[in-house]
């Protein structure tokens, strides 16, 4: 396919009245207010999802760039698909199956969607790109801006962990840590600024800049290429403002668009309970829009990857809950810690407290019978928030260089 062909191989979707139009348009739905969603039109054939995977970009045919030779890119996606037996036994599954974002370049899923995101900025002419992050979003944003030549401002939350802050800071990005408690807060002086600055904002909120969250569409079609088509029952994903489980339901309608499948696999989107307003608009049947005017009051977990206070991507996350018969689900934080350090222990697999919700949430999925195929999305490295299992792994046994020292502490 052509670049000029790419250019016009998408249009803007709202899914909240049904209205589309073809591009340039504005982010905003003109007839209901919610923001518009990037929607590919093009039809790659099957062949794209037979090759070997070696990058989101063999996809390229359905991301919204229009020349994906130069794509801005670390070799991110193309992660593993892993069976996990010990906890599929343990949480009475028929298949756990675990998507390990944690190889990604920069450690997390984000990589996927900064890519796709600075590439666009790059075709825009910018030289510059800002974003709001607790963490993850930063590392992958100075990344990437660190590979393409281009400058990055890091506005990072309060609460961000010391760890991401200096693995962002590592990658050359100017970091700017913002005192305030609400995500959405500092999302205002992020877009000020971009407006007075010229820069271009890379944030991944797709209610801003619809393109910053396309690469997480590239999650569903490599599921597909990786279970043969097979997809399992349901797919268990964190969710903070949304747009990666948003994202992995768009990417599995592009999948039924092209003939690839017939049904959808049920979506569970799991929030901490200190922060769960996905759940709470689940809960409660709260039409998009209307989620917006109450922004969870003071967020306190410690999966501050997901403690965002409003729903960045609920126009897209609400719907792919509601139309897949899905679950919102909410976890406390000594479940999460358990579930990252199950998950480490059982499958030798390190996430982070913001993606362990996914383990933790295993118990309280919906579940009709044993025979269930599960897929957890693991989005983080636990490498990237070491601090956060302090005191909650036993301290080592000091010993001098004895046999009879050894065989005592391993007894102990
Ligand atoms: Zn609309």
């Amino acid at each position: 396919m052509n670049a000029a062909a790419l250019t016009a191989s998408y249009d803007f979707v709202c899914y909240g009245c049904d209205y589309n139009v073809a591009p340039p348009a504005a982010f905003t739905c003109p007839r209901c207010g919610e923001p518009l969603s990037i929607r590919s039109l093009a039809t790659p054939g099957k062949a794209v999802f037979s090759q070997p995977l070696r990058s989101l970009w063999d996809y390229s045919d359905l991301l919204p760039v229009t020349d994906p030779d130069r794509a801005i890119t670390l070799g991110e996606g193309a992660t593993r698909l892993i069976e996990a037996p010990r906890l599929a036994a343990a949480s009475g599954l028929k298949q756990l199956l675990l998507k390990n974002e944690t190889s990604n370049p920069t450690g997390s899923f984000k990589d996927r969607q900064i890519s796709v995101g600075i590439t666009r900025a790059r075709e825009l002419g910018k030289d510059t790109v800002a974003v709001v992050s607790s963490g993850n979003v930063a590392c992958a944003a100075s990344a990437y801006a660190a590979r393409a030549g281009m400058r990055a401002v890091l506005l990072m939350h309060g609460f961000a962990s010391p760890t991401k802050i200096a693995q962002a800071a590592a990658y050359g990005g100017q970091v700017i840590q913002v005192d305030v408690p609400s995500a959405n807060a500092v999302f205002d002086l992020c877009l000020e600024a971009c407006g007075r600055f010229g820069w271009y904002h890379l944030s991944t909120a797709g209610m801003y800049e619809p393109y910053n969250v396309e690469g997480a569409k590239t999650i569903a079609y490599e599921l597909y290429q990786q279970t043969g088509g097979d997809l399992p029952d349901w797919i268990v994903a964190p969710v903070g403002g949304g747009g990666l489980l948003g994202g992995i339901w768009r990417g599995l309608l592009d999948l039924q668009r092209l003939g690839l499948i017939e049904r959808l696999p049920r979506l569970a989107g799991i929030q901490a309970s200190g922060c769960a307003p996905l759940k709470k608009a689940i809960d409660e049947g709260t039409p998009y829009l209307e989620t917006l005017n109450e922004p969870w009051p003071n967020p306190k977990t410690i999966a501050g990857g997901i403690a965002d206070d409003i729903l960045f991507d609920g126009h897209t996350v609400l719907p792919a809950l509601r139309t897949t018969n899905g679950a919102a689900i909410a976890v406390d934080d000594p479940e999460i810690i358990r579930g990252e350090l199950a998950l480490a222990s059982s499958e030798g697999i390190l996430c982070e407290p913001t993606c362990a919700v996914v383990i933790a949430a295993l118990e309280h999925l919906p579940l009709k019978n044993s025979g269930a195929r599960v897929c957890c999305i693991i989005t983080g490295s636990g490498i990237k928030d070491l601090p956060a299992l302090q005191g909650h792994v036993a301290p080592p046994k000091r010993i001098g260089a004895s046999l009879s020292a050894l065989e005592s502490a391993l007894r102990a």
